[in-house]
């Protein structure tokens, strides 16, 4: 089968790319774009050429499955220069998604014409990347700066209204988009319209130019708040550049800290988490299994986290009933809902209509029996046994024949709930993270019965609502929770021996992290751990006490910090730094000054020795899944690449010594090197 063919269309000539299932621009079909360019090129009975692809979308990007390999000739340049030499109109037929190198290719045509649900990006910023065929030169040329600015720092899509406003496509046109473009094209050759080609293009750049301290204002408006400290500096760098420099220039620079960056470790680390997130989803035994289709589902609690998981649903178009046993309780999360959406419409995101339409797939019920048609049923009442244990056994009685059982649980044993129904095969747990309707990682949790159709079926909706789901087996607190606790131990611990919480939040932040880890305690509320320990009967020394002087956190203004009313912003509080002298006194714990590095690796060595015994236990399939869940559950930089991901680079060895390290200081079993991270570090080997 060829790639792409050329075919006449009267005096048009229509290349069409046949390279499913998105037409990404492989080596492949970059050289037989080329060799068709040129042969058109030569082709007298051609006028003019449209450029556009079978499938569902043009050119949705490079196949980034060739970013490690050695650039191969004919590049997608390459490509771009064979249009711009061509000397007769192209038009890119543009629908779907053309994105990437994709859409690159669309800024080198002479014009561009799209259907209505277009949508155009350059995401590479996402994957610790930059546009290295001329985005950055091409773009801010057709839709000005500001727009250029906030496409490439940010990565994400506009649509194809938002193109033609700003001047990046020529028409939107209705119908067959490929055949708009032939129109196009047969009257850019009526009309003798001159082949501007978009680099050439000044007009927009003009007032930068003879201003060009201007170019920083704009800068500093854009949002930065994706990626490593590397990409998105080297993308401001070339936009800047197409004001500074000749235009030649400029692309040979783009090109230049293009390939650079694929090299980089924080691309590497990107690159890896997008790989992984689509590994997790996928299970062996899984792959012979065809999920139904869910068409209805329930959640049981309109709390914090049911009416997030509720949205979820609604937003995805899935009706859901949502139950509570009080009205009142009912009232309150619908309340909620209502609330989350009108906030979200007035950021932007969202029109009235939609709110309306997504409000009405949400249905209030204070009856259990309301769970009777639901495919799905998500439970996501109080975290006790025995609520629980009374919500499942009910839900048996009430739950049609096939339906899902799912549980949010954050640390119950989901193998105990599914043993209060006649069908554990049923039941499996969903545990989302707050807030629900925002947070993307879902920890499907397979219990020891779970049926692959139910597993499947929860993997399945998880990504249809959005999520990055992860399968994992049972164990107290599954992957995410488990982890989290052993750094939460390891905080406790170095507050005693000498760090203050401001000096461990600077470290986690200065590693990448958006918050340091007890200011997200304040935010997540300090009750909630405390509640936890007395009922596991453990004790954090630091935190229990700021418990019991009524210190929760930003609920009640003072927890780990003081909080202005009103304010998020923590303080430093000089009672909080007194408290912690004191009882490392009265524990005899001897206080030294630490280093940011220092700090780093005991909070995050720990973690990636749990992983280490969590992947030996088969609770999560793969390392790439632990990386995930960090990256996508609890903040950890992406361009960090998940804590062991981030192990692998820095050797298993230095880790294993580290914690040997850490072990002869600390004097207990606690940090000894797990016996997967000993082997492979003496195997000179990663997690991978
Ligand atoms: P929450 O207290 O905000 O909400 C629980 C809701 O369940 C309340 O509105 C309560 O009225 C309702 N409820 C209790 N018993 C019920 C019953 N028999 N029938 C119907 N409704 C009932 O709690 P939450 O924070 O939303 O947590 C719910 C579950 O999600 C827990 O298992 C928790 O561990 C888990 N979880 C919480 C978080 C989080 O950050 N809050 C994150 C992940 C998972």
């Amino acid at each position: 089968m060829s790639l792409a063919s050329l075919e006449l269309d009267g005096h048009i000539g229509v290349i069409r790319i046949d390279n499913p299932p998105v037409n990404a621009l492989n080596n492949a079909l970059r050289a037989a774009l080329v060799s068709i360019l040129e042969g058109a090129r030569h082709n007298a009975a051609i006028e003019a050429l449209v450029l556009t692809c079978a499938g569902r979308t043009f050119i949705a990007g490079a196949d980034i499955s060739e970013f490690g390999q050695p650039p191969q000739r004919p590049t997608t340049i390459d490509v771009i220069a064979a249009i711009e030499q061509m000397g007769k109109p192209v038009v890119a037929a543009l629908f779907g998604t053309p994105m990437g190198g994709g859409f690159e290719v669309a800024l080198g045509c002479h014009f561009r014409v799209a259907a209505p649900g277009t949508r155009v990006a350059l995401p590479e910023i996402k994957l610790g990347l930059m546009p290295g065929a001329g985005g950055t030169q091409r773009l801010p040329r057709l839709a000005g700066m500001e727009k250029a600015l906030a496409m490439i720092l940010s990565g994400d899509p506009i649509d194809a209204k938002d193109a033609l406003a700003s001047g990046i496509v020529d028409e939107v046109a209705d119908g067959d988009i490929t055949a708009a473009a032939v129109a196009f094209a047969r009257r850019a050759v009526a009309e003798k319209r001159p082949l501007t080609l978009a680099r050439d293009r000044d007009e927009k750049l003009a007032a930068l130019k003879r201003n060009p301290s201007q170019f920083e204002a704009l800068a500093a408006k854009a949002s930065r708040r994706l990626g490593g400290p590397v990409a998105p500096a080297r993308a401001l760098q070339s936009l800047r550049d197409a004001v500074a420099l000749p235009v030649q220039a400029a692309l040979e620079r783009e090109r230049a800290s293009f390939l650079e960056l694929v090299e980089s470790e924080e691309s590497r680390a990107q690159r890896h988490i997008f790989f992984a997130e689509r590994e997790a989803a996928k299970v062996p035994d899984l792959r012979e299994v065809k999920p139904p289709d869910v068409k209805r589902a329930a959640v049981i609690g309109a709390g914090t986290m049911g009416s997030g998981i509720a949205m979820c649903f609604a937003n995805a178009g899935i009706p859901v009933t949502i139950i509570e046993n009080a009205q009142e309780a009912l009232a309150r999360g619908l309340a909620t809902m209502e609330k989350n959406y009108q906030a979200s419409a007035a950021r932007g995101g969202l029109a009235k209509e939609d709110i309306a339409r997504r409000l009405g797939l949400i249905h209030p019920a204070t009856d259990l029996t309301a769970v009777a048609d639901a495919d799905i049923i998500v439970e996501a009442v109080f975290e006790d046994m025995g609520i629980k244990h009374e919500v499942f056994s009910a839900l048996d009685r009430l739950a049609k024949p096939g339906a899902v059982l799912a549980t949010n649980t954050s640390y119950l044993d989901v193998n105990a709930i599914a043993a209060t129904t006649g069908r554990p095969d049923a039941v499996v747990g969903m545990h989302f993270f707050s807030p629900a309707n925002v947070m993307r990682l879902l920890e499907v949790v397979r219990g020891t019965k779970t049926s692959p159709q139910a597993l499947a079926t929860a993997v399945r909706i998880g990504r249809k609502i959005g999520k990055a789901p992860v399968v994992v087996g049972v164990c107290h607190g599954f992957v995410g929770n488990r982890m989290h606790r052993i750094r939460s131990v390891e905080t406790e611990r170095i507050l005693l021996e000498g760090a203050l919480p401001r000096e461990i939040d600077a470290a986690m932040t200065g590693f990448g992290f958006a918050m340091g880890p007890l200011a997200v305690s304040d935010l997540a509320g300090l009750d909630i751990g405390w509640r936890m320990r007395k009922a596991e009967g453990f004790s954090a020394p630091i935190a229990d006490q700021l418990c019991e002087m009524g210190r929760f956190g930003q609920k009640t203004g003072r927890g780990f910090y003081l909080y202005e009313p009103g304010s998020r912003t923590p303080r430093p509080d000089p009672e909080v730094d007194a408290l912690i002298v004191a009882t490392a006194k009265k524990l005899e714990v001897e206080r030294h000054p630490f280093e940011p590095k220092d700090l780093v690796e005991r909070l995050l060595f720990p973690m990636v020795n749990e992983g280490a015994r969590i992947l030996d236990e088969g609770i999560a399939q793969r390392a790439g899944d632990i990386d995930v869940i960090w990256v996508y559950g609890y903040g950890f930089p992406s361009w960090r690449g998940g804590p062991m991901h981030y192990a692998n680079t820095l050797g298993l060895n230095y880790v294993s010594d580290r914690l040997k390290q850490f072990a002869a200081q600390a004097g207990d079993s606690r940090h000894e090197p797990a016996p997967l991270l000993t082997k492979l570090a003496a195997e000179g080997k990663g997690f991978t």
